[in-house]
């Protein structure tokens, strides 16, 4: 027997008649147990169902001799929460309520309990009962004299029923709790919980404020999905239902006007009788996550994937790469961007970076990829679908399509870029060094000149090789000091004499010999080692200034060159200061050669930069002028004192006319700006002529003098005629 029933087992019974005798007979037939087993058998033959069994069944009798006192009974077993299952209600009752009467206002106060009428006169039909009644199915009628086995029988089936109806109201009780604390627990949780069947018509769905659809139970769950998840979802539904396993998914619905949530998903199925009848499915909010996925994976500027992604993209195109398939790699860099940065302040330069991942975007096919590197620097995975020669014409495409002038708040931008192209038909190559090689092609294609692209080939790989050596190498010269400083004069035609001279560093590596600027400075000055070997040629420069200086050779200048690099480090000023103290040199003595493009990388700090060096005492001169892109304004607020003509002017004149109408057009400009000329790479007389015609300040050149030891220049400074007066 249950739990629940056990509950009511003790039932209850009020006798309501205003005979004592009735009362003594329902004592006799219900009360006492030992009278029980005739009735107990037979009733065991009659329901065979365990509940039923009146065996366990004590009866607890009480009595009323009115209607009133009943009602009173009845009202106060209610209050006492032992509740009456049935009562015997005599027909005639004078002088109080008839029995009629007395089930009415019982059944006010109790619905449940059942009611049998006992009358011995037929004083009212069952019809005229039920009218004054109503139907009821809790009423009996029972005419006396009482038959006892009729009477035991009735008493335990009503009894019995009006147990079995207390419980399942508390079983239902029960189940209502248990379920709302469910509810409460499922819509508590952040996820969406939902069971669907196989067309996605929701039949469950809890509610929380954080709810990702917009669909309720009767709704169609696949309404939400964005339509390009559609029907991967139906599929794995259907698989679910199919296979019947629990199967996971990731897809985005839309919640609301333009917005879109990202849910994980596991669907699980739900059985009946060995049957998928239905799918739960359990999504979680992941939308906060894939925001971040997305920063992790793309350009915030342009929106375009990151390097991260590239790469990752490179990589799963490897994996999948047929043997007859083929793809390119092409990295792009804009060429001179900072000076677009400097002249037209960074939000145009965002703006500029915006429209060419646009115009690149075009060009971009599916199951490609355009991605931004990091600044000025994109990327392109292309398919290559014929034969090389197709990328070749493409990367061609793409240096004129980013060739063409744009127009930007008003400004004209004339735009260029350098690209770097790798192919790639090999899938067992590696991401990093099919991107390294690509960066060297690049490299290539900048050095050679930008506006270009070039394809990478064994010999760039080569040269990267090589410069990562000489790195390593530099390292240990400047630590074994392997470097030395040659001198190339500079001879004064105003006073015809040697004025100064210009230190050019010079490596004494210990197995190459004497190594040549041109092959290491563009290495250190992409490692960051410049610094140090700048401070080295200052400190050796200086040291020389001081040396001539004691030998009386007071007038002798010396410029350093000096890199964008050390320019822009702000300790440059401290170096400078620190090494003038160390050496006891003259600081006036001291110049520092700035290449004109170094300065024009950022215009604004170097005019700063160059105050500050300059009221400490030095000189500063343009070195390489004309190969840059100087701007006259700026000139006009650089604190220089010099500009030296790049030797490419000076190399075809008197003869090229064109150059010879450069050369003169400087001079005339620099003077009028109060600044000297120097004239670099001087070979030959008739370039000496020219120069002096027109007027042209120093010159420096092989004609006049190569680059030489310490030793040496000091020994000809020593001599008083040089260069010899007949030269010049
Ligand atoms: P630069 O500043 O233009 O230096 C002048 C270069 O022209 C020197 O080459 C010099 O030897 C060469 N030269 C001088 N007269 C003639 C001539 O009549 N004909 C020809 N064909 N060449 C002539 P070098 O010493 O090989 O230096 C090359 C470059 O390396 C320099 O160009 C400079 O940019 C850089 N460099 C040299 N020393 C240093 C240094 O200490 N620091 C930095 N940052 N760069 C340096
Ligand atoms: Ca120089
Ligand atoms: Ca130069």
């Amino acid at each position: 027997m249950s739990q629940v029933m056990k509950e009511f087992e003790n039932r209850r019974i009020l006798i309501i008649d205003d005979d004592t005798r009735i009362h003594e007979d329902f004592r006799k037939i219900l009360g006492e147990k030992d009278n029980q087993s005739e009735y107990d058998e037979l009733e065991a033959k009659l329901f065979s169902d365990d509940a039923l069994n009146t065996g366990s069944i004590v009866y607890e009798l009480d009595s009323a001799y009115q209607g009133e006192e009943g009602y009173e009974k009845v009202l106060a077993a209610n209050k006492e929460k032992r509740p009456y299952a049935m009562a015997f209600v005599d027909m005639r009752m004078p002088p109080g309520w008839d029995g009629l009467e007395t089930i009415k206002r019982i059944w006010v106060i109790d619905s449940q309990i059942q009611l049998v009428i006992c009358t011995a006169y037929s004083d009212y039909s069952w019809n005229e009962v039920l009218y004054h009644l109503g139907a009821s199915d809790r009423l009996i009628i029972l005419k006396k004299p009482f038959d006892m086995v009729e009477v035991q029988q009735l008493t335990t089936a009503l009894t019995t029923k009006w147990s079995l109806s207390r419980e399942s109201v508390s079983r239902l009780h029960q189940i209502e709790e248990s379920e709302e604390k469910y509810r409460t627990v499922v819509d508590s949780v952040e996820d969406t919980i939902m069971t669907i069947d196989k067309d996605g018509k929701i039949l469950f769905v809890n509610h929380n404020p954080w709810h990702m659809i917009n669909q309720a139970v009767g709704g169609n769950y696949y309404v939400d999905i964005k339509d390009e998840y559609r029907e991967k979802v139906m599929q794995t539904v259907k698989d679910v239902f199919d296979k019947g396993e629990q199967k996971c998914i990731e897809y985005a619905t839309s919640t609301g006007k333009n917005s879109t949530a990202w849910s994980e998903g596991r669907i699980t199925p739900y059985y009946k009788n060995n049957e998928v009848v239905a799918a739960t499915l359990v999504s979680s909010d992941i939308s906060a996550r894939k925001a971040l996925d997305w920063q992790l994976r793309h350009d915030e500027l342009t929106g375009l994937s990151n390097r991260a992604q590239f790469s990752t993209y490179v990589e799963s195109c490897l994996k999948n790469k047929r043997p007859e398939d083929k793809f390119a790699i092409l990295f792009i860099d804009l060429d001179h961007f900072n000076l677009i940065n400097d002249c037209f302040g960074h939000e145009l330069g965002d703006k500029l970076l915006v429209k060419i991942a646009r115009i690149l975007n075009k060009k971009i096919e599916k199951n490609e990829m355009l991605a931004r590197l990091g600044g000025d620097e994109f990327a392109i995975l292309k398919n290559v679908n014929t034969g090389d020669s197709d990328i070749h014409k493409y990367a061609e495409s793409l240096t004129d399509l980013l060739k063409q002038p744009l127009t930007i708040d008003g400004f004209d931008i004339y735009p260029s870029a350098s690209i770097g192209v790798v192919i790639v038909s090999d899938a067992s190559a590696v991401v990093t060094s099919l991107m390294q090689d690509a960066d060297a092609a690049l490299y290539h294609a900048k050095s050679r000149g930008r506006n270009r692209y070039e394809c990478f080939d064994q010999a760039m790989r080569d040269e990267v090789v090589k410069r990562v050596n000489v790195g390593n190498e530099l390292r240990q010269a400047i630590e074994g000091d392997q470097f030395e400083a040659y001198f190339q004069p500079l001879t004064n035609l105003v006073e015809g004499k040697v004025s100064g001279f210009e230190a050019l560093i010079r490596w004494n590596h210990p197995e190459k010999g004497l190594v040549c600027p041109d092959e290491f400075i563009p290495i250190a000055e992409e490692t960051g080692l410049i610094f140090s070997v700048t401070r080295k040629m200052l400190m050796m420069v200086c040291c020389q200034l001081k040396k001539w200086k004691d030998l009386g050779l007071k007038d002798i200048s010396i410029s350093v060159n000096c890199s964008a690099r050390d320019f822009n480090e702000q300790k440059m000023q401290g170096i400078i200061e620190e090494t003038i103290n160390k050496t006891g040199a003259d600081i006036t003595k001291l110049e520092l050669e700035l290449t004109e493009s170094s300065i024009m990388d950022d215009a604004e700090s170097s005019v700063e930069s160059m105050r500050i060096l300059t009221d400490m005492g030095l000189n500063i001169s343009i070195d390489d002028f004309g190969t840059g892109y100087s701007s006259f304004s700026y000139i006009k607020q650089f604190s220089i004192d010099k500009l030296k003509i790049d030797r490419t002017f000076i190399k075809d004149t008197p003869v090229d006319q064109d150059d010879v109408a450069i050369v003169e057009a400087i001079i005339a400009m620099a003077h009028r700006l109060k600044l000297k000329v120097v004239a670099e790479g001087v070979e030959t007389n008739e370039q000496l002529e020219f120069l002096k015609n027109a007027k042209c300040d120093v010159i420096q050149g092989y004609f006049l003098g190569k680059p030489m030891s310490a030793d040496e220049a000091t020994k000809r400074l020593q001599e008083n005629n040089w260069p010899n007066q007949d030269l010049i």
